[in-house]
């Protein structure tokens, strides 16, 4: 690992762990496809595990294409994409929270970058999921229960739980609009969320 090292989470938020090996094959071989990601699976990913190195097109998936340009991704040790089959939260930008029922919103961080006490609850809610939970969060205000990955939008989102995730290592940001086809050609919704380490 290198300092800055970041990545990148697709969770594919609706798919069951039984269904998770089928629709990670057909998301690989989309992207592959396109160009995106190799077939293979190579030491380029940041853990001892394999994942899929940045393809001819990768720049395809980007929000902004002058990123490749700029900066060679492949020459990174870290630079694939993982593919984890496993019960999986994933992490990344303070956002606020808001209610689908009620409309209830509440931001999870103080200007001060202290967190809101509303995360002590999300947090709970992400650790008795992980236990194998079921994911709800009731609303502090109208306590209708509320699955964990509908309190935000899906793209640049704060968490995601999910039993198919894939990592994009030190990718420059992914391009809403990629997000949203990969969703829609698997016919599976999919969140974003990003993380500096
Ligand atoms: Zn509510």
């Amino acid at each position: 690992m290198t300092m800055g090292d970041h990545y990148q989470s697709l969770s594919f938020v609706d798919v069951t762990a039984e269904q998770a090996p089928a629709i990670a094959d057909s998301a690989i071989a989309h992207l592959v496809g396109r160009g995106i990601v190799a077939a293979e699976r190579t030491h380029c990913v940041l853990s001892n595990d394999t994942g899929h190195a940045p393809g001819p097109h990768y720049a395809l998936a980007l929000a902004n294409t002058e990123d490749a340009a700029n900066d060679d991704l492949r020459e990174l040790s870290a630079c694939g994409v993982g593919v984890d089959l496993e019960r999986h939260v994933a992490v990344g930008w303070n956002d606020s929270v808001t209610c689908p029922h009620c409309g209830w919103s509440d931001p999870l961080e103080e200007p001060d970058g202290e967190m809101r006490p509303i995360w002590e609850r999300v947090s709970d809610a992400l650790s008795d999921w992980w236990d194998g939970g079921s994911g709800e969060m009731p609303c502090p205000s109208c306590g209708k229960a509320v699955r964990l990955n509908d309190w935000q939008g899906d793209f640049q989102a704060t968490w995601a739980v999910s039993h198919l995730t894939l990592t994009f290592w030190n990718w420059p940001l992914l391009a809403e609009a990629f997000v949203e086809d990969l969703g829609r050609t698997l016919a599976y919704r999919v969140r974003h969320t990003g993380r500096k380490l």
